[in-house]
């Protein structure tokens, strides 16, 4: 059943602006909900979302490729049918990790949930991985590390709106999330980004670090804290232990030194600390720019060291958090289908957890696999003869996502089966043997998890085209066709997340005591809210975490003694020049979505390359020139787009692009030791005019 109306949110990214959505002449139109975090307002993206429930080239069949090489569509039984028979032969011959998983950071918390599931034990297959792992893993693994839990924003978004000064580490909210900076227009905002970004120039200091070099201005700014007396010795004693190691590694970098590493003056440093110091409600923020990193992890910890002495986590008014970006970075990371977790943010190590998940399944615990490969080992292992013969995509792009693409794309050409899900074609699903046709945001129902921890309802308007399926159907038609009853893979979004919840109890995120029916009241409920007995008031949820204690068992903060190094790939002479990638307003991660709405398309139309004059006369380039750049790895082109405020030696890619655009052609799958995250953001490169050896 659909409804005429239906209050609902955003199709793309994590702050989940809260929209109502109406049928209005047969169109449907989008405006902005009463919801605290986006006070009224809506991007680009969010505003023009209508226009991909109809873009032209909706899948709408099931497709299966034929000895031609094209697509045919076919039933549904067929195609469902066909994957099954193939996994079923692939298994049995090469064992059940020869089948693989690959998930989304944009899937429904119930889709994540039940993906997970399906992987481990439906297929019995560990190899199952999601492209969050390339968003969110360095930022969670520090924050898993020093507080005990990995929750993006341990407090609401509104919260901000009081504070007097915000640090953005990494973070161009003006383009990426612009209606989070109507809670930034009380603060004095320090950015830190190698670009004059959209919202660097909003910022009262800016600070223009060379790519890569982030850490060792995180130690600076840690060194100018204690030797100015700004530390908050009382709190370090208090709720934190390990200050004296990290310390040990901070000693070294005085702002001289780092300003000689990293191109930052020594005062713009001071000038930093001493405004989070004298602010009396501060916030240290992190974002992609600095958890991009194949040293990601160990940045992101420098950052919540600065903030942990000057007392800032846990403090009301004042904390650290990290800027989650897809629409469900946080809740697709928590619930299974990252290749080392179980629901509820549970380790798949832990027997504990693996004894109380294997019961909510109803399976043996012996039964759940091991640990698989992260995103990128298990793309790179593809086809080679350890790796995965079979894959199935769900909500992800990965031809045009993941670094270093033409090595991707090659390892998924070396497949037996790649069967994706989505509901365009893709890049991904235009290289498959089989693509399954699902519904999108507007024509199904679900919960997402936004950046702030908020448990959120997606709601149904329409439903999907005919011909077109669920993703829990999808998933539950594979199940019962490899030999599962169907009611373990229940196809009603409520249901599923009643067993999320059960699953999840108990576990770090906990949701066990969150019900569509609380959301449908309209609570505002942040995990952890665990569930109660009958006879005892619901839990409240946890909008603010940390406020007496953190999440380790001594109830205290851990300091990380990290140190800074360059990043995996320098500039040398023969390619001079470091290239980082990013977003842009009018885009969303791959692009498969918004480069199909027209005005979207219309605003960037193509991937260019932004440099300095400078840069591009050394290159031989003018402004609106194509320019072939070229890495170790490939070579892509762009259209020269001259920015004088570019540093000289760095040049920024959009990575919203197919084709010979795709920045990812380029980038260096350098892999953090810690998270697995590569190093999106600095490889080394050379440019050149189109017809040159640049
Ligand atoms: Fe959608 Fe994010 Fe834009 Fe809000 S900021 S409208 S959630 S893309």
């Amino acid at each position: 059943m659909t409804a005429d109306q239906a209050d609902t949110h955003c199709p793309y990214c994590a702050l989940q602006c809260g929209t109502r959505l109406s049928r209005q002449d047969g169109a449907v139109r989008v405006e902005p909900s009463d919801f605290s975090v986006n006070r009224g307002g809506l991007c680009h993206k969010g505003w023009t979302a209508p226009a991909l429930l109809d873009t032209p080239d909706r899948l709408r069949h099931p497709l299966l490729r034929g000895p031609d090489g094209r697509h045919t569509p076919v039933a549904w039984d067929t195609a469902l049918d066909r994957v099954a028979e193939r996994l079923r032969r692939i298994r049995a011959e090469h064992g059940p990790d020869a089948v693989a998983v690959f998930g989304g950071g944009g899937l429904t918390n119930e889709k994540a949930y039940l993906l997970g599931k399906f992987a481990r034990i439906a297929l019995g297959t560990s190899q199952i991985d999601y492209n969050g792992r390339f968003c969110m893993s360095s930022a969670a693994a520090a924050g898993n590390a020093a507080f005990g839990v990995d929750r993006g924003l341990p407090f609401p978004v509104t919260d901000l709106a009081d504070a007097d000064t915000v640090l953005l580490a990494g973070a161009n909210v003006a383009e990426t999330m612009p209606p989070l900076l109507r809670h930034l227009e009380r603060a004095s905002l320090i950015v830190i980004d190698p670009r004059r970004t959209r919202t660097a120039e909003l910022a009262a200091l800016h600070l223009q670090p060379a790519p890569g070099t982030d850490l060792a201005l995180a130690l600076g700014l840690l060194h100018v804290a204690v030797t100015e007396g700004w530390c908050d010795r009382s709190y370090v004693a208090a709720r934190t232990s390990g200050f004296d190691e990290a310390w040990q590694r901070a000693l070294g970098w005085w702002p001289e030194r780092v300003e000689r590493v990293t191109g930052v003056p020594a005062e713009d440093q001071r000038a930093a600390v001493r405004m989070l110091t004298e602010a009396r409600r501060a916030y240290v923020l992190t974002g992609r720019g600095v958890e991009q990193h194949s040293k990601g992890a160990d940045t992101a910890a420098a950052f919540i060291n600065l903030a942990l002495a000057l007392g800032l986590p846990g403090r009301p008014g004042s904390g650290y958090g990290c800027l989650t970006g897809q629409g469900n970075g946080q809740g697709g990371r928590e619930h299974g289908q990252k290749a080392d977790q179980l629901p509820g943010y549970r380790s798949i190590t832990d027997p504990a957890a693996r004894t109380h998940v294997a019961r909510v399944w109803g399976v043996d615990p012996a039964e759940l696999p091991g640990p698989g490969r992260s995103a990128y080992r298990l793309l790179d292992a593809l086809g080679r003869p350890d790796g995965p013969r079979a894959l199935l995509v769900f909500g992800s792009n990965p031809v045009v996502s993941v670094p270093d693409a033409g090595r991707i794309g090659e390892r998924l050409a070396a497949l037996d089966l790649l069967v994706v899900a989505d509901f365009v074609p893709s890049e991904t699903a235009r290289l498959a043997d089989v693509v399954l046709p699902v519904s999108q945001w507007a024509e199904e129902e679900g919960t997402l998890t936004s950046l702030e921890g908020r448990v959120l309802r997606r709601r149904r308007l329409l439903d999907p085209p005919a011909g077109v399926r669920g993703d829990l159907a999808v998933i539950q038609g594979l199940a019962t066709r490899l030999g599962q009853p169907a009611a373990r893979f229940p196809t009603a979004p409520h249901e599923v997340f009643d067993e999320l919840g059960r699953a999840s109890g108990g576990g770090p995120a906990d949701y066990s005591g969150i019900s569509y029916e609380r959301l449908d009241a309209g609570e505002a409920l942040y995990w952890p809210c665990p569930a109660r007995p009958a006879d005892q008031a619901a839990h409240p949820g946890t909008p603010r975490l940390f406020l007496d204690r953190f999440a380790h068992p001594d109830g205290r903060a851990r300091f990380a003694a990290v140190d800074h190094r360059d990043v995996a790939e320098p500039a040398t002479a023969d390619y001079p020049l470091t290239a980082t990638t990013g977003r842009v307003l009018a885009h969303y991660q791959s692009g498969a979505q918004t480069r199909r709405v027209a005005e979207l398309l219309a605003a960037v139309p193509e991937v260019y390359a932004e440099m300095h004059p400078d840069t591009a006369a050394a290159a031989g380039l003018a402004d609106g020139q194509t320019a072939v750049v070229r890495s170790r790895r490939g070579r892509m082109r762009a259209r020269v787009k001259v920015v004088h405020t570019m540093r000289p030696d760095t040049v920024f890619l959009p990575f919203h692009f197919p084709g010979a655009g795709r920045a990812n052609l380029i980038t260096n799958p350098a892999l953090d030791p810690r998270s697995e995250m590569p190093e999106f953001k600095a490889c080394a490169v050379r440019i050149g005019p189109e017809d040159s050896e640049g």
